[in-house]
């Protein structure tokens, strides 16, 4: 199945993804990237890959494999 892959490099904490995830996969957490943004982390055992966090996400954060 495929699953969701985050380059949290690129985000910028705007949390768009977790609240548009349908199985809760996606946590924010306070771990700060190289650009200082709150980054995220995807649960890969909930995840469906559904690819919404992908549609959702302004900065090209997610691939769906
Ligand atoms: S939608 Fe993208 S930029 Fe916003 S928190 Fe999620 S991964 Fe980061
Ligand atoms: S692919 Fe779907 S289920 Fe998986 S993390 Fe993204 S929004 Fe959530």
């Amino acid at each position: 199945m495929a699953k969701a892959k985050a380059n949290t490099d690129l985000c910028k904490g705007c949390r768009l993804c977790v609240a548009n995830c349908p199985k809760k996969a996606i946590t924010a957490l306070e771990v700060v990237n190289k650009k200082g943004y709150e980054i995220i982390e995807v649960n890969e055992e909930l995840c469906i890959g559904c690819g919404i966090c992908y549609k959702v996400c302004p900065d090209y954060v997610f691939t769906v494999e």
